[in-house]
């Protein structure tokens, strides 16, 4: 049994890792375009920002026992009926067969296409290669300045790691807000650290055109004029406006493409070709509140996608249990995640939701430290049960901790009565007795009694 695998990055290794530890020994092939098997490129901005020192730190992992990894060969064409893959190396192409197939070719960041989109200075961020670029931007050219177009969570990351290395920098940001994954009441929150930490954020904007040094006697190397007249100076631009799935490969050779253009794949992570499996960014994602595919860029997923495809790739019977959508990151010294859906969300979904904010300590406040975070629980006012919710607050209050015991109930599909009722720890320097994202479920419960009694 020849097992390849095409992408070498979260989900292409987990699967290779999963596929020789359940079946020792299965022949497995892993092909990947560039030269870093199972690089953290989660970790790039802590690279950027010199907190992670050496690029080297970021691997996963060195050693792959049991799995040939082919680096710098590039997929150029699936053949799904003869079983084989066209692959490049050097210059020359050579097909390579396959009993079955896992496509793990990830996603490629969005270059808008905007005049001066490409000049020199502009980056996107998305592989190790493009990380080394802007580094030696930085070294080399010590530039003052950079715009980071788009202010989701990479571009929030960028914008803590350029003014670590001691940039001037502007975040144009499309929305009213910035990131978009939190209600607004939050994401406030987060422009205030932005703001306190020097950074000048545009929002309500798109980039419209890009110009080089010299074109209106700008000092900057780059000029980013905006959607509302707005000009921008900078020596150095990041486009950091979201992802598509690498899925054209697949797509050529018969796969039937889902939601945001990704390879449609069923919780066996099955496409609609025999033998031929897919998982990470390249594919859609069930959710599992939803009951529904959706589409998430995200590497705790691609790690278990790539998990379930390599399992099932030599025979096993598991299946992808799917995403309740948890994310977390840090922005300066701010923690924000979030979990489940958010309130227009759930409403989209058919819920009738009920969102309720709360602010509590992280700790008994008689034990030094303790700092406020800002919660956000929302639940189903029909049912009762939990849909999601956001916690904000110091990057060393276990903010993200506290979200996962929330992911973990909504797994369950518990109700938020059940959120309350977990048996939680409790010692005065962590928590309180009732831990803060069970106040959150108190105050939830409160509100819909409340409101319960006046209709
Ligand atoms: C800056 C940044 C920060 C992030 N932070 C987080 C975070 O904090 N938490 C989180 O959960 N997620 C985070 N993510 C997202 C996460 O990194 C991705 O979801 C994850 O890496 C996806 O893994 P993947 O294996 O599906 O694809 P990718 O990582 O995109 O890898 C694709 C692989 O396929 C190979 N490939 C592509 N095409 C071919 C071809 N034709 N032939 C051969 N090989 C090919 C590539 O060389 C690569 O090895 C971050 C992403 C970025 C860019």
């Amino acid at each position: 049994m020849h097992l390849l695998i095409i992408g070498g990055s979260d989900a292409g290794i987990s699967a290779a890792l999963r596929a020789h530890e359940i079946d020792p020994a299965a022949d497995i092939t892993l092909l990947l375009a560039d030269d870093y098997p199972n690089f953290s490129i989660c970790g790039l901005p802590y690279f950027l920002s010199g907190q992670t020192p050496h690029w080297q730190q970021l691997a996963h992992r060195t050693d792959f026992p049991g799995i040939r990894v082919l680096r710098g060969h590039i997929a150029r064409s699936i053949d799904a009926v003869a079983r084989r893959v066209h692959v490049e190396h050097a210059g020359a192409l050579r097909p390579i067969p396959y009993d079955r197939l896992i496509v793990a070719t990830g996603a490629t960041p969005v270059r808008p296409s905007i005049t001066g989109g490409t000049l020199e200075g502009v980056y996107t961020l998305h592989t190790m290669d493009e990380s080394f670029a802007i580094d030696r931007h930085i070294t080399e050219r010590s530039p003052r300045s950079a715009v980071i177009v788009g202010a989701g969570y990479i571009g929030l990351e960028m914008a803590d790691a350029l003014t670590r290395r001691g940039l001037q920098v502007t975040l144009l940001s499309r929305s009213t807000d910035v990131l978009p994954t939190v209600d607004a009441a939050l994401a406030r929150r987060v422009v205030d650290e932005l703001h306190h930490h020097g950074v000048r954020v545009v929002s309500g904007v798109s980039a419209q055109r890009i110009d080089a040094a010299g074109a209106g006697g700008t000092a900057f190397a780059l000029r980013v004029a905006d959607s509302e007249g707005g000009r921008h100076g900078a020596d150095l631009v990041i486009l950091a406006v979201g992802v598509r799935p690498s899925s054209e490969l697949a797509e050529r050779a018969g796969a039937a493409l889902g939601v945001h253009g990704a390879i449609a794949v069923t919780r066996q992570m099955q496409t609609n070709l025999p033998d031929v499996l897919a998982a990470g960014d390249c594919a859609t994602t069930y959710h599992r509140l939803l009951d529904a595919p959706t589409y998430l860029s995200l590497g705790t997923i691609a790690h278990k996608q790539g998990r379930v495809a390599g399992e099932r790739a030599v025979g096993g019977a598991c299946e992808f249990a799917g995403t309740v959508g948890s994310q977390s990151l840090k922005v300066f010294d701010l923690a924000i995640a979030r979990t489940g859906l958010l309130g227009h969300e759930a409403r989209d979904a058919g819920f009738d939701p009920l969102t309720v904010a709360i602010q509590a300590d992280d700790h008994k406040s008689y034990f030094p430290g303790a700092v406020p975070l800002q919660l956000r629980i929302t639940g189903d006012r029909r049912s009762g049960r939990l849909l999601g919710a956001q916690i904000l607050g110091d990057r060393r209050a276990e903010v993200s901790k506290r979200i996962d015991i929330v992911a973990a109930a909504l797994y369950q599909g518990a109700s938020v009565e059940q959120l309350n009722e977990l048996d939680l720890t409790y010692t005065p320097p962590f928590s309180s007795p009732w831990d803060p994202v069970q106040l959150a479920a108190q105050a939830w419960q409160a509100q819909r009694a409340a409101r319960g009694r006046s209709v």
